[in-house]
């Protein structure tokens, strides 16, 4: 079910859940900022999610909300596991689900990354 993007957060979504190790996740990447885990249910051969570690619903809330500080350190984790699952000499693309329009169903922003064959021309 896509989520009411103006929701405030939760923290007994499964992400929070995650975050906070009350549930596993195949882990990749973790920093100050932010933690990288396996897709459960990848839809192509490399799928990892990147979330920021603070209580962010979508971009939206994220963008306006989280310091330039954990903004960059989002961004920054999102080009250090694209390039340490070896993803960048061929391409991959990165993916946010936002609210209803977008099919967003986990109530805390995360960035999808696809990659390891061709993934189509997508513009919507
Ligand atoms: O962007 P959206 O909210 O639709 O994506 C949620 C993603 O979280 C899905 O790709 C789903 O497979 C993944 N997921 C996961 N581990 C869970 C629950 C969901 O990787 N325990």
């Amino acid at each position: 079910m896509p989520i009411d993007p103006t929701q405030p957060y939760d923290d007994a979504n499964i992400f929070a859940k995650i975050l906070r190790g009350e549930i596993p996740a195949n882990r990749v990447y973790e920093d100050e900022w932010t933690l990288a885990f396996h897709d459960i249910a990848p839809q192509a051969p490399v799928h990892i999610l990147v979330v920021p570690k603070g209580n962010y619903v979508s971009w939206d809330d994220f963008s306006a909300k989280a310091s330039d500080a954990e903004i960059a350190g989002f961004a920054r984790a999102i080009g250090h596991v694209a390039r340490e699952a070896g993803l960048v000499e061929a391409g991959y693309r990165v993916l946010y689900n936002i609210g209803r329009n977008g099919g967003q169903e986990v109530p805390h922003l995360h960035a999808h990354i696809f990659g390891g064959r061709p993934l189509g021309r997508m513009v919507g």
